[in-house]
């Protein structure tokens, strides 16, 4: 049985006019002779009946709510099982057969981290089963069920994550993942609108964006995708293009450096909504960067951009656990300056290891557009620099513009 995933957002099921169109793209798999397996995200944004954002207003707000994630998950997932019966009757309604599962019917395991769970094994036992009888099984994306058999939610992006787990766990031939842009672009088009489709790009370098905050496809799927070596593609929903084909171009199992397409800088990314915390350490006690990172570690805070100096522990946190993070320090008797909303923008690329003159371009160009620089770091695949969230935009149009990537 020659099986293809399919993952339709929230954007591309959102509508009637919309759900004809994914009824193409399904359609177009059949014909090509494959078993389809759709995955489906709920419809449409905060606003439209039973979207994600609209389900969890029926709650109140994330400071006044009042119920358990456990309860919530069996809310939200709710969005996505009404997306695939829709999906079907709208399939069926074109004269084709299908049939929709939920993502535990669907075999999808999860640890029990309620609202952000994580996928542990996929049993492929019923939709195999099903698509001997249909040709389409659409499965409710974004969720799965604990080895309880309690309904949880996989976090933002969690339906690229149920369709690249499927797709390996399926031995599918291609993981397709449909969206409202062309593929993966050098930016997010929102921002630059020159930006360009990339046609090939790498595991490594799709990864790299989307850590860095290319919210197009999420990491956790790609990672997935890699380890089951399934080639997967990020394709507009709305037109014929042939999208992004995301491979493992040095073959399996090799490492970064072997990538042959290496390109200098892949693209631009930003993340917004992060808080830089600068921690005064005026008796030089290497105790005090030990204490604040141990206790914030224990409350769950991810740290980025840590800097230490003798006198100075400066680092980021996200905006919403800026509170959290103020208070562990300050019980820890320390002083702080707290700079609220800033962002990071990074230029990736696998291909600016051991180059020299990648950040003196970083550097010219966000001086040049007048953008101060607070802080900076790097590994070999990124260049980060943070700055203020007005700043943002402006910023990743800068560095797009300086590395020619249009
Ligand atoms: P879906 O609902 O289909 O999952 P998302 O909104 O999660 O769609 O992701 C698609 C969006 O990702 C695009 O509309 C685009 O604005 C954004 N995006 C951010 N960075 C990139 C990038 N580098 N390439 C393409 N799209 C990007
Ligand atoms: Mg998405």
């Amino acid at each position: 049985m020659n099986i293809v995933v399919q993952k339709f957002g929230g954007t591309s099921v959102a509508s009637r006019d919309k759900r004809k169109q994914v009824a193409k793209k399904v359609a177009l798999a059949i014909k090509e002779g494959y078993r389809v397996v759709v995955v489906v995200s709920a419809m449409g944004r905060l606003g439209e009946a039973y979207a994600t954002d609209t389900l969890l207003g029926l709650v109140g707000q994330q400071s006044s709510r009042h119920i358990s994630n456990k309860d919530l998950d069996l809310l939200m997932a709710c969005g996505e099982i009404i997306s695939g019966v829709v999906m079907v009757s709208e399939l069926k309604a074109e004269g084709y057969e299908a049939t929709c599962l939920t993502g535990g019917q669907a075999g999808i395991v999860t640890d029990e981290s309620f609202s952000d769970a994580r996928i542990i094994m996929v049993k492929p036992g019923e939709v195999l089963k099903e698509l001997e009888k249909v040709p389409i099984v659409i499965v409710a994306g974004f969720q799965g069920v604990t080895q309880g058999g309690r309904v949880t939610t996989l976090g933002r992006g969690g339906s690229d994550t149920t369709a690249a787990a499927l797709g390996v766990a399926l031995k599918a031939e291609r993981i397709d993942i449909y969206t409202d842009v062309d593929g993966v672009k050098t930016a997010d088009p929102r921002v630059v609108e020159e930006a360009k489709t990339l046609r090939n790009i790498t595991y490594n370098e799709v990864c790299q964006l989307a850590h860095e905050g290319a919210k197009v496809i999420h990491p956790r799927a790609v990672e997935i995708a890699m380890q089951g070596n399934v080639p997967l593609r990020i394709l507009n929903t709305f037109t014929d293009g042939d999208g992004t084909l995301v491979t493992n171009c040095a073959g399996q199992g090799e490492s970064i450096t072997d990538i042959k397409n290496d390109r200098l800088i892949t693209g631009i990314t930003h993340k917004p909504h992060v808080t830089q915390l600068t921690v005064h350490n005026d008796q030089k006690s290497d105790a005090v960067p030990v204490k604040i990172f141990q206790s914030l570690a224990a409350a769950k805070i991810s740290v980025d951009f840590i800097t230490i100096t003798d006198e100075k522990i400066i680092f980021t946190v996200k905006d919403i656990d800026k509170d959290n993070a103020v208070s562990i320090i300050k019980n820890l008797d320390l002083e702080l300056d707290i700079k609220p909303d800033c962002a990071k923008v990074a230029a990736v690329g696998a291909g600016m290891t051991g180059v020299p003159g990648v950040m003196a371009k970083i550097v010219e160009a966000l001086t040049e557009a007048g953008i101060k620089i607070l802080q900076s770091a790097d590994s070999y695949t990124s260049i980060w620099c943070l700055v203020t969230q007005k700043d943002m935009e402006k910023a990743v149009r800068a560095l797009h513009r300086k590395f020619q990537l249009g």
